[in-house]
């Protein structure tokens, strides 16, 4: 018997992201805007003509389902990472992926539109999406409608520049980022540096100076740790 309360949603997508793993991503699109992804629709949906009209707008809102935290549970109350994790504020106050649905909505500027075979991209620029998100739906960004010029944004007024350090190379990591960039056409260099510069770490970790950390970029694993005034990228591995 269906009821007013309990839905079923097909995934009509899946996003294929730099983003191996949630550690690194940043915590809202467009903060690091040298990520690459491409969302890829799915069957019955991966038909061009789903799209058609889509290439006249720059941005589209991805409803997605945070498919790397769905065996966890929902949390009423939630310690945004923007108030150092000292204060809990309620879950619908809070962007935060432990909610009662997990679903996830985020504004991405897109490119180019297009057709490989039988499977059907959009290509996506800034995404906070980890690899294999399914993807719920796609609406345009109606700027006369979504922009809203003297929205209060809370306990979040905005991008938390403020928390941002300088980030060095160590040589090692200089020599194998300009070696991977030679090779591929991927501006790796900017890329670590706009992730690291974020401070990805979660709270509890956030005053520990030397500690190692590992960040997965497709099949790269980025080394870096914090130092007193800023950031350093040690060393890249191979997975
Ligand atoms: N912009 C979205 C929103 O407001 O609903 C996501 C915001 S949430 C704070 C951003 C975090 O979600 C990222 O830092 C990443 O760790 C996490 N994330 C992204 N994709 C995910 C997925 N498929 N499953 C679980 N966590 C995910």
């Amino acid at each position: 018997m269906p009821s007013q309360h309990s839905f079923t949603l097909n995934t009509i997508g899946i996003i294929h992201s730099c983003y191996k793993e949630k550690f690194g991503i940043p915590r809202q699109p467009g903060l690091v805007t040298e990520a690459t992804a491409r969302l890829e629709l799915i069957p019955p949906y991966n038909r061009l003509d789903t799209l058609d009209g889509l290439d006249g707008f720059s941005h589209i809102w991805i409803q997605f389902i945070f498919h790397g935290c769905i065996n966890e549970s929902w949390k009423a109350k939630i310690r945004p990472p923007r108030l150092g994790g000292k204060a809990k504020m309620g879950v619908f106050a809070t962007r935060a992926t432990h909610r009662p649905n997990p679903i996830g909505l985020s504004a991405v500027k897109i490119g180019r539109i297009y057709q490989e075979g039988q499977r059907i991209f959009i290509d996506l620029y800034g995404a906070d999406l980890l690899d294999g998100t399914p993807v719920l739906d796609i609406k345009p960004y109606l700027p006369y409608a979504d922009s809203i010029s003297n929205a209060k944004g809370g306990f979040a007024p905005a991008a938390a520049e403020a928390q941002k350090r300088p980030v060095v190379f160590s040589e090692e990591a200089k020599a194998q980022c300009e070696r991977y960039e030679n090779l591929h056409n991927k501006k790796i260099t900017t890329l670590i540096k706009q992730i690291i510069e974020q401070d990805p770490r979660p709270s509890y970790l956030s005053t520990q100076i030397d500690r190692e950390h590992g960040i997965q970029l497709w099949d790269l694993n980025i080394k870096w740790c914090a130092r007193n005034d800023h950031f350093e990228v040690l060393r890249i591995e191979h997975e």
